[in-house]
């Protein structure tokens, strides 16, 4: 039977753009149904929004350093309504540009919600299609955690509606979100706790950068809280008032739950298409992204994998390129290299110390410096961490870690080299750029400790 669609995508976002418009280009035919915004979360309330904010705030930084570098600059001050709108300007111009991009490569665009309702019939704007193929890119949603008084509080998606800065802030979570969240605020007035279950934030990155991330946040005056959790949220008044697992009580005028994400799946018609979801709510696929149903597929944050923008692009592509450029190819989940836009911003790629020494005995370069920049500035919460991970056996490197100014704009380029099996001795071979922080990823002579030993003599 001949199909409406040769691929049906659910979902407008990076992953679900991206494989309409390629595949288009290969010459399939295409239908994308995008029901709140087109480009998705990294472009209506995830990372670009977030990074025009995080400008701001270090915007407001540069203005007060200023003053060591011999400017006198009169700062009146941060006017809200002025960023929100130049950055609701900019989403709006990008948001445009997904839309268009899909239009141009002769895709048919849904602006509206899609449901499956059989394995080939897609439900859409009180329609319903075939296609051949279908790929379901519908991302994740912030989750609020489940207890009383949970309304009351925000998520990530409302940072971007909020009308003015709120004077007192609370942020519930330990991700990178919240750590960004926390940093961002901070840096444009407000006071700021951040509230988490673990010892240290950032589950997953080195321990080294969480230590050193704390130190710089609460060297800028944020208040970060470890093995706390919040009980109960109530109204009292024109503020909120937060009960902790401790007992004590805070006060706020605005609480933030950053605490993880979920797939959206709900209400999708995965049973009726015969799609099995994992764990979590997430979709099973295999290494090619396919689904319990060989010709559905699945890949972004819905598959919950690796959340980040670059991945669910490379992605799409990929699975375009295979299905219809006849190139088969899988994207690579290794050595994705990934940034958290905190003050001063971290950037890693590779194995952690802990990660890499559960494999056998490495050798660990770390250097903490403070950049030239806030030498002269006097910025208390600026020093720079610069970290290597080497593998005694082979000398490959395994994980580089950095917090300090420019680290993801540092980071791209050492991930090139990770992933080409670049040795210590090529970085030590690479003669640096000076003066700045980057070079000394090529000029770490001395190594700091060893690690892993033991688990090689296991
Ligand atoms: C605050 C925040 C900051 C972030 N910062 C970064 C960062 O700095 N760097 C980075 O790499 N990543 C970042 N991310 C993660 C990044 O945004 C996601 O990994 C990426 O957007 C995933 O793309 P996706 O296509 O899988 O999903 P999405 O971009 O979420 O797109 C899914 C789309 O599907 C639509 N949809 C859902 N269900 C349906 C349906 N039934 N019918 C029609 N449409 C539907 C949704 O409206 C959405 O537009 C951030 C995320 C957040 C929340």
């Amino acid at each position: 039977m001949a199909h409406d669609f040769d691929l049906f995508v659910i979902g407008g976002g990076s992953a679900g753009v991206r494989c309409g418009r390629i595949s288009a280009g290969h010459g399939a035919r295409v239908a994308v149904a995008e029901e709140r915004f087109w480009g998705g979360t990294c472009v209506n309330v995830g990372c670009v929004p977030k990074k025009i904010m995080v400008n701001a705030a270090e915007y407001g930084q540069w203005a007060q350093d200023a003053a060591a570098f011999g400017w006198s600059l009169d700062n009146h001050g941060h006017d809200w309504a002025k960023l929100a709108a130049a950055r609701d300007r900019e989403v709006a111009r990008l948001s445009g540009i997904y839309s268009r991009l899909l239009q141009g490569a002769g895709v048919t665009t849904f602006d509206a919600r899609a449901r499956l309702v059989d394995a080939h019939t897609v439900e859409v704007g009180g329609q319903r299609v075939t296609a051949e193929r279908i790929l379901i890119a519908t991302g994740g949603t912030p989750q609020r955690l489940d207890i009383p008084g949970a309304e009351l509080a925000l998520v990530s998606d409302d940072l971007f509606t909020l009308t003015a800065l709120p004077r007192r802030v609370i942020i519930i979570g330990a991700g990178y979100i919240a750590l960004e969240f926390a940093c961002l605020l901070r840096g444009l007035g407000a006071e700021v706790e951040v509230l988490y279950r673990a010892s240290q934030p950032l589950r997953g990155f080195d321990d080294d950068i969480r230590t050193a991330v704390v130190e710089a946040m609460t060297a800028q005056g944020i208040v970060m809280s470890p093995d706390v959790s919040p009980v109960r949220i109530a109204r009292v008044d024109d503020h909120l008032m937060v009960t902790l697992s401790s007992n004590f009580m805070r006060e706020a005028d605005a609480v933030f739950f950053c605490t993880g994400r979920v797939p959206n799946t709900a209400g999708l018609g995965l049973e009726e298409a015969g799609v099995r979801g994992a764990a979590g709510g997430a979709i099973e696929v295999d290494e090619e992204h396919r689904t319990s149903q060989p010709h559905i597929y699945a890949l972004g944050d819905v598959i919950d994998r690796v959340n980040l923008t670059p991945v669910a692009t490379a992605a799409g592509h990929a699975l375009a390129d295979t299905l219809f450029g006849n190139r088969p190819r899988r994207p690579s989940y290794d050595n994705v290299a990934s940034a958290v836009f905190t003050s001063p911003p971290i950037a890693t790629v590779g194995l952690t110390e802990g990660e890499a020494a559960g494999n056998g005995p490495v050798d660990v370069y770390v250097t903490r410096f403070t950049p030239l920049r806030h030498t002269i500035s006097g910025r208390p919460g600026r020093r720079t961490l610069m970290k290597l991970v080497v593998c005694q056996r082979t000398d490959r490197v395994l994980g580089a870690h950095m917090l300090g100014e420019d680290a993801a704009e540092i980071m791209q380029g050492i991930a090139i080299a990770i992933g080409m099996g670049a040795t210590k001795a090529d970085f030590d071979r690479t003669i640096g750029i000076h003066p700045t922080a980057a070079e000394e990823f090529v000029t770490l002579r001395t190594r700091a400790r060893e690690a892993g030993v033991q688990a090689a003599a296991e």
